[in-house]
């Protein structure tokens, strides 16, 4: 696929600096998160028809019944993240388009990044490397595992919610490390939770309420 890099690119450039004008309106505060977003052309990930709405701060479909998070949250999650002990690699559970993990590229060493479903961590593979994004590991795989072989992780960011966070991964955390997640109650509701693996614990705090697609077992193709 050819990507315009004439006009259309610098009207994103634009509309991605309007969108980090109203990001940090809404609080976010970390200038590198802020810059990570101006930089990232959203509207690459999101599903053709709705190009024009890609620097909106809404949450878009990327097919296969999945979404890309609204910015804001992307945002907010990076920011939790981030905030603590330096973090030089991070895993993320729902590669889904693959945006939240090059939002990340551009402030970490290294990603690694779980799909179940193959197509699109299949497509989200490909758009990073078109892109030249080349920090960021992409794996097929029921994320609920984890990626073992290359952990301890210093930051472990779940983008689909469980209605636990599961034990496999919180033992994928370094020391001082963090997992930012949405975590479904019984009630339906999810909020965001941030686990600090502590020299004692996994120390838990309740962030902001949100709205994920649920984390599903197994992969599919
Ligand atoms: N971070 C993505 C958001 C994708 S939506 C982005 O920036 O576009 C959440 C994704 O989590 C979906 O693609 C869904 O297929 C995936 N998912 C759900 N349960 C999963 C699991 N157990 N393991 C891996 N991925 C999972």
């Amino acid at each position: 696929m050819a990507f315009d890099i004439s006009g259309a690119g610098l009207t994103s450039q634009r509309a991605r600096d309007r969108l980090v004008k109203q990001l940090s309106e809404l609080g976010i505060r970390n200038a590198a998160v802020l810059e990570a977003i101006r930089q990232v052309p959203r509207h690459l990930f999101v599903e053709e028809a709705l190009v024009h709405r890609a620097y909106e701060n809404i949450a878009l479909p990327i097919g296969y019944k999945q979404t890309v998070s609204q910015p804001y949250i992307v945002a907010r999650m990076t920011e939790t993240l981030l905030d603590g002990a330096p973090v030089r690699t991070v895993l993320e559970i729902g590669t889904g388009s693959g945006y939240q993990a090059a939002v990340l590229a551009h402030l970490v060493e290294r990603v690694y990044s779980v799909e179940r479903i193959h197509a699109l961590s299949r497509s989200a593979r490909e758009l990073l490397s078109r892109l030249r994004i080349n920090n960021i590991g992409v794996r097929h795989a029921d994320g609920a595992e984890g990626w073992p072989a290359k952990a301890p992780f210093d930051g472990i960011l779940l983008t689909a919610a469980p209605r636990e966070v599961p034990h496999e991964l919180l033992v994928q955390l370094a020391p001082g490390g963090r997992l930012v997640a949405p975590v479904e109650g019984v009630d339906g509701r999810q909020q965001l939770v941030r686990y600090t693996h502590t020299k004692e614990a996994f120390v838990r705090d309740q962030l902001d309420a949100v709205c994920f697609v649920p984390m599903l077992s197994g992969s599919e193709q």
